[in-house]
């Protein structure tokens, strides 16, 4: 018996740093493996269907919600995104640590579908602050920025009844907190259970 894999689920509004913070997590735990979700947006240049998502028809997106397909899905900023329950049930039985970056509607649907997960909300330090990431970026028109600092005000909100905040100042810190709470999630009585069987023969 494999132990149970952990589901790990990161939400923050965007700009506080939960790409980088998601690919720091994956290149420490090499069992982490980030889950692939559907979308009906349309592929952005270099991205790899089955690689960074499913891209699908908003008509395939339709059947697999009425199938019940889908542990959690969400409309975000115009496009459809969700999380096939396959992909958590797969993960969890082959023993794989899943980290799954979906928004907070999405974290809130998953909370009462699937028990035993673990989430994390990632904030910036400030507002000010995230405005100053969101304008270095340099790529979206200040209108767009706008709008995600709005945005995020309501997302914040939401960080209440996450299990783990995590206010992302540094990202080595930030890194090594979020390192934390996987190390303590995986050092869980029953997932440490098998092995202590095998070892004492008990
Ligand atoms: P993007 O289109 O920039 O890749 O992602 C936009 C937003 O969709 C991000 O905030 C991300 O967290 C969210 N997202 C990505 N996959 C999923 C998913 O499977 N479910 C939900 N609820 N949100 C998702």
């Amino acid at each position: 018996m494999k132990r149970e894999g952990i589901i790990l689920i990161i939400s923050a509004p965007s700009g506080a740093g939960k790409t980088t913070l998601c690919h720091n997590l994956l290149k420490r735990f090499p069992n982490m493996k980030e889950s692939i979700s559907y979308t009906t947006r349309l592929p952005r240049p270099g991205e790899v269907d089955g690689v960074d998502y499913f891209f699908v028809s908003p008509e395939t997106f339709q059947q697999m919600v009425a199938d019940d397909a889908f542990a959690e899905w969400a409309e975000v900023h115009g496009n459809m995104y969700g999380t096939a329950l396959t992909t958590l049930e797969k993960a969890r039985t082959d023993g794989i640590d899943l980290v799954l970056d979906i928004d907070c509607q999405g974290a809130r649907r998953l909370k009462e579908q699937i028990e035993r997960c673990l989430y994390v909300f990632i904030l910036p330090p400030s507002m000010a602050e995230l405005r100053r990431r969101l304008e270095s970026r340099s790529s979206d028109s200040q209108d767009v920025i706008n709008l995600r600092i709005e945005r995020a005000t309501g997302e914040i909100r939401e960080a209440r009844w996450y299990d783990y905040i995590i206010i992302n100042d540094r990202f080595e810190t930030a890194t090594e907190e979020l390192s934390s709470i996987v190390i303590a999630q995986s050092r869980k009585t029953f997932r440490m259970l098998d092995q202590v069987a095998k070892l004492f023969d008990i």
